[in-house]
């Protein structure tokens, strides 16, 4: 797997710095901020570095205040930071290291040392995070697995009950699946399960809406801020653009792939995200039920 070059954040007061630094990285794709003010905004902009170097004496908010801000936040913390440093003493260096720094580098630069630093934790940084993401990610769909699935339930479960808002769960279940894997073998079995798993993505359009493999061949839809109505208004999008897939069936009697959906809303009696859970797979139940290709 190929890792792209990385992206940079330069935060230091001085435009010299800022330039010398700028040729000396320029394989790289660098962002540059003149204030710590500016440095914490584009850290955490929706494009974030994969990598900050920052100056510590800059007027106003310093480096260290940046630091602290940027590892107090989850969208930024793990951001690897570099302290840039005329000659620090053992007491600055080690109130960086401290602070969540992963190095430093001192003033005047030299390229060489700058080079082979950056390399070195843009490397680990990006490493870092193809691991995490192999780690929420089912191997088969390419969406996201159910460990990730498991997390996102109880963090959106508890958000929606301590702000009292909506939200909803789908269970979706291929039909027929079985005789299909038996009839076609395993091969083509993956290539649906693929292929419906890409759909139901693609049939979500809003940023906290997450479709998960829950296991074999079904999947969750995790719908925060979502009431019931507009739920199986969703459910009923993935079901038609999985119809419109048109994938083969090897059972004769069986036109094209579908699923079935279960929908669930949050309720005043649902005390744990189990019962949001339960209750989608009962409607899932209902809707193999009366005929499979429906949502209930
Ligand atoms: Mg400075």
């Amino acid at each position: 797997m190929s890792l792209n070059k990385g992206r940079i954040l330069i935060a230091d007061d001085e435009m010299v710095n800022i330039k010398v630094l700028v040729a000396t990285l320029s394989d790289y794709e660098t962002v540059i901020a003149k204030t710590g003010e500016h440095a914490v905004i584009k850290a955490q902009a929706s494009q974030p570095p994969d990598l900050i170097l920052l100056d510590i004496n800059m007027p106003g908010m310093d480096g260290y205040e940046v630091c602290r801000i940027l590892k107090n936040n989850p969208a930024s913390c793990s951001i690897p930071i570099i302290f840039i440093t005329v000659q620090a003493s053992v007491e600055d260096e080690t109130k960086g290291l401290e602070m969540g720094a992963v190095d430093y580098i001192s003033k005047p630069f030299s390229p060489g040392i700058v080079r082979a630093r950056v390399a070195n934790h843009i490397e680990l940084k990006q490493q870092r995070d193809l691991l995490e993401k192999l780690n929420v990610t089912d191997p088969l769909t390419k969406i996201a697995n159910r460990r990730r699935m498991d997390d996102y339930l109880m963090t959106s479960f508890a958000q929606a009950k301590r702000s009292k808002s909506d939200m909803s769960l789908l269970m979706v279940d291929i039909d027929n699946f079985k005789p299909l894997n038996d009839l076609a073998g395993h091969g083509y079995g993956d290539e649906c399960l693929y292929q419906v798993a890409q759909a139901i993505e693609q049939s979500l359009s809003r940023p906290n809406d997450l479709a998960a493999r829950f296991g074999g061949e079904e999947f969750c839809v995790i719908l925060p801020a979502t009431e019931l109505k507009c739920a199986r208004e969703i459910a009923e999008e993935v079901r038609k653009n999985i119809e419109s897939l048109q994938l083969h069936h090897p059972d004769e009697n069986i036109e094209r792939v579908t699923v079935s959906i279960g929908c669930s809303a949050i309720d005043d009696s649902m005390s744990e995200a189990i019962a949001l859970f339960k209750q989608a797979d009962e409607k899932l139940y209902e809707a193999k039920e009366i005929g499979r290709n429906c949502v209930v």
